[in-house]
């Protein structure tokens, strides 16, 4: 394992897209397809079999042993959001390329092979849609997101186009449950727990997956001066109440790191003597564990109900989305824990709050998901940081989870089995 490597490849990559205000390297963008191009050209000198699938997700396979067995993977994504930082995603495929080139320097041959994967358009910062290269793995695009626009009204089957690919052969970047045997993946925790409890690896036990829905509050516009305190239906007050109502019952799960946000509120007519007539409120309420989020979602609706007869305000309830949490593998969960205590690393559990790759991918494979820590929690920002020390705990727990799972056969003269030194 090369550290300086490992950085000299994280630097050269995150040249593509990079201006005083962070890094731009938005999915399907020339940027990004600059730094796959760098990818490809690193893997095809390692002499490493390499496409890009339909969906724009680079695939680099290094044979193993036995080529009919299914591949351990390792990947994350090259894209960033607007004005991102250096690591998000980057550090992954950085880290899986550097658990390749240490294998191939020391000689490490596996009975299984190894594939590299850089996900297309992981951040759903350019098109609303987010995973859409690990999705389309699993054969889980749906039809109506080709006609999305970016910013500049560009739309997704364009911005496809103008990468040589074809909305239309997306589905067959859907891969066989037998061509891989695991997917693992190194990401930044974009959170504060690993600072906060000072370790250096988190464990990701489930990806929370977010309840979304608009809240339409209607009371009564009336004059502020005229109208008593007690004759009022204020549409804000109710929604202040409901607010608060989600911190509180999101609080009670904090075992579970249940989250829950009010992120966008309307408020009609919207002057200042005027009592608001009508609120609109956009919610966001997450967890890896699906009974603590129905806990919170069955609390707000208790708390709607009452409105009513508190507030003399009606509350429509519009579902916006409802994703299921996902799970990572337990046993190569139980492996890793078995691989930090071997290599002395200081490793905690968490879930995560932020979706990934690898909730896709565990849909369909034996997945890991490991993260080092960011300082100060910072994520899609300039200043995401990874300490190099971090990285290389990191980088080392993947390197033995690939170990074990693609079967090192030799390394010089030793013989090795699922152990490895
Ligand atoms: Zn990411």
């Amino acid at each position: 394992m090369n550290m300086e490597r490992v950085l000299q490849t994280l630097k050269t990559l995150n040249e593509f897209g990079v201006s005083e205000d962070g890094i731009s390297r938005l999915a399907y963008s020339c940027e990004e397809e600059k730094a796959k191009y760098y990818l490809i050209e690193q893997c095809t000198a390692l002499g490493m079999k390499t496409r890009i699938d339909p969906a724009g997700n680079v695939i680099s396979r290094l044979e193993g042993e036995d080529d009919s067995l299914p591949a351990v993977a390792i990947g994350s994504h090259l894209d960033t959001v607007y004005n991102g930082g250096k690591y998000d995603g980057t550090l992954g495929v950085v880290c899986g390329l550097e658990v390749i080139r240490a294998f191939m320097e020391e000689g490490i041959k596996t009975r299984h092979s190894i594939e590299l994967i850089a996900f297309a358009c992981e951040e759903s910062a350019r098109f609303n849609v987010s995973t859409i290269g690990s999705k389309a793995m699993i054969g889980d695009i749906k039809k109506d997101i080709f006609r999305i626009k970016d910013r500049e009204g560009i739309t997704l089957k364009e911005a496809l186009k103008r990468q040589n690919l074809d909305e239309k052969e997306l589905e067959k970047a859907n891969r066989i449950q037998s061509e891989l045997k695991s997917f693992f993946e190194l990401h930044i925790e974009q959170g504060m727990k690993l600072i906060e409890n000072k370790k250096n690896i988190g464990l990701v036990t489930g990806i929370a997956a977010p309840l979304r829905m608009g809240l339409k509050i209607t009371g009564k516009s009336s004059h502020s001066g005229t109208t008593g305190m007690k004759e009022r239906q204020d549409a804000l007050l109710a929604a202040s109440e409901l607010s608060l109502l989600i911190e509180a019952a999101a609080l009670k799960e904090s075992e579970y790191e249940t989250v829950g946000t009010v992120g966008t509120m309307e408020v009609y007519p919207g002057a200042i003597n005027v009592i608001p007539g009508l609120v609109k409120l956009k919610v966001d309420i997450r967890s890896s564990n699906i009974s603590s989020r129905n806990r919170v979602v069955q609390a707000l609706q208790k708390g709607i109900s009452q409105m009513k007869d508190n507030r003399g305000v009606s509350v429509q309830i519009e579902w916006m989305m409802e994703e299921s949490p996902v799970l990572m593998d337990k046993e190569l969960l139980k492996n890793n824990v078995l691989i930090c205590e071997r290599l002395g690393l200081d490793y905690m559990f968490l879930s995560s709050g932020a979706g990934h790759d690898s909730m896709n991918m565990s849909k369909r494979w034996p997945t890991s998901l490991i993260f080092v820590p960011s300082v100060q929690g910072l994520s899609h920002h300039p200043d995401e940081f990874t300490e190099l020390n971090d990285i290389e705990k990191g980088l080392s727990l993947l390197m033995e989870m690939t170990k074990e799972q693609a079967i090192v056969l030799m390394k010089g003269e030793k013989q090795h089995g699922n152990k490895s030194s």
